[in-house]
């Protein structure tokens, strides 16, 4: 009788879900989650550095030939239609600077990440919707982390102080290890974490200089480091990891190689132009003065071969962009490497973004590896909106309704029946039968 009741066990056990001890949370029999991103890391720039810890992941998990990012191709609205899903038109954080184009305050992007108002637009971020749902979340100075969202913060957040050195290669491996931390020690399941390079030492040096090549090895090392401490903490089982990055970098373009676009050379600036967002790569919203918008239109419509301008009406619905708010009336697009200029040119970065997404060089990273995802896996490029669902399923979290496809990234994942989101409680119903069964037969015996 013992024996027969022992084997029916076993084979009750044997059904767990995913092969996972039975009596644990349903959330909890999904594996954790780790996304990292390098910023400015274009799609291209380990081709020609050694990077043997990114090559091992080639073998060891899943690599995108690259991936698109929304336009606008800049830090947060990249980063926020990575985290939420949605297009930055309906996410509405759609330039890096904050701005108000009635009292004319602009905010940096480093001083935007406490700013609630900024972020919290109606769109849930993935941290947020998982916490709804059992979850516990953290942000590591991840662009939107430090936002309120319908008054629901991420249950940890750093935020970058606004002196925060990007390039310190030290602090680097202890937030890797503060990181594994929080997963291994406090049992948090969904973790984002965030570098300010290359994308720094893409504007400032340019990203074909030997400088540029220096910090992605440095970076590579980083990955080495972040392997070997997966391991040290006892997460190479149950923790997925992401790396991936918000657009690409491009040498920006200057005299004599060049006519710049400098926009008061086409009319009297002051005299038309209430609000600008310029001088900041290649994207730019000009907001006329009253009764103005016709007249800076035609200024600049021909005013120089490598620009183009749109009147909001007009902007490519596939841009995503235009019909949020904050758009303003005349948008404006710069060819590869010219930077749009308003009265002054500044002469700081040597290396730029914010071109159209369709530009190679603005193309960015995929990575990823762990229990969940194919080894040795190439995956066809894909618009980086799709990483959302993708994340959604790895972690059992069922998705706030979003832009993205699951039918670009699925093919990534070891078992694309892992269930997540409505099926999830199919699990739950299984798991809870079983359990049930066991302990009648518990008291049987
Ligand atoms: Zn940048």
């Amino acid at each position: 009788m013992r024996l027969a009741l022992t084997f029916i066990l076993a084979v009750l056990l044997s059904r767990s879900v995913e092969g996972r001890p039975l009596f644990r949370n349903e959330k909890k029999a999904f594996n954790k989650l780790l996304v990292i991103s390098f910023d400015g890391f274009r799609w291209n720039y380990d081709q020609d550095v050694e990077t043997p810890n990114m090559d091992k992941l080639v073998k060891e998990g899943v690599k995108a030939k690259y991936i698109t990012p929304p336009m606008i191709t800049m830090t947060s609205p990249s980063h926020f239609t990575t985290i939420t899903g949605r297009w930055p038109e309906d996410h509405g954080v759609v330039h890096n600077m904050m701005f108000n184009s009635t009292t004319l305050s602009k905010l940096s992007h480093k001083t935007t990440q406490n700013r609630s108002e900024w972020w919290d637009n109606g769109v849930m971020p993935l941290w947020i919707t998982a916490q709804e749902q059992g979850l516990k979340t953290a942000s590591f100075h991840y662009p939107g982390g430090g936002a309120n969202y319908s008054g629901q913060s991420v249950n940890r957040s750093l935020v970058e102080s606004y002196d925060h050195p990007d390039s310190n290669v030290t602090e680097w491996r202890e937030n890797i290890d503060i990181v594994m931390g929080w997963f291994a020690k406090e049992d948090f399941d969904f973790v984002t974490l965030y570098y300010g390079e290359p994308d720094k030492v893409g504007h400032r040096k340019g990203p074909e200089t030997p400088d540029r090549k220096e910090v992605i090895k440095q970076i590579d090392t980083t990955i080495g480091y972040l392997l070997e401490a997966i391991d040290r903490h006892g997460l190479t089982q149950r923790l997925n990891v992401i790396i991936t990055s918000d657009h690409g970098m491009t040498t920006v373009k200057k005299k004599p190689e060049v006519d710049e676009i400098k926009l008061s050379n086409f009319m009297p600036y002051i005299k038309l132009v209430y609000f600008d967002l310029l001088d900041y790569g290649g994207f730019g919203m000009i907001k006329p003065r009253k009764g103005k918008e016709q007249q800076v239109y035609d200024a600049l419509v021909n005013a120089h071969p490598n620009l183009t301008v749109y009147k909001k009406e007009e902007i490519p619905e596939s841009f995503h962009i235009a019909k949020n708010s904050r758009i303003q009336p005349i948008v404006l697009m710069a060819d590869l490497g010219y930077n749009l200029n308003s009265q002054v040119i500044f002469y700081v970065n040597k290396g730029d973004h914010g071109f159209h997404n369709g530009e190679m060089d603005m193309k960015t990273i995929f990575r990823a590896f762990g229990p969940d995802f194919k080894k040795n896996y190439l995956a066809e490029p894909f618009d980086s909106v799709n990483i959302y669902p993708l994340m959604c399923k790895v972690l059992g979290v069922t998705p706030a309704p979003n832009n993205g496809s699951l039918s670009f990234t699925e093919g990534m994942l070891v078992d694309t029946n892992i269930e997540s989101g409505a099926n999830g409680s199919r699990h739950h119903v299984s798991s809870n039968l079983v359990a049930a069964m066991i302990f009648y037969l518990f008291l049987q015996m």
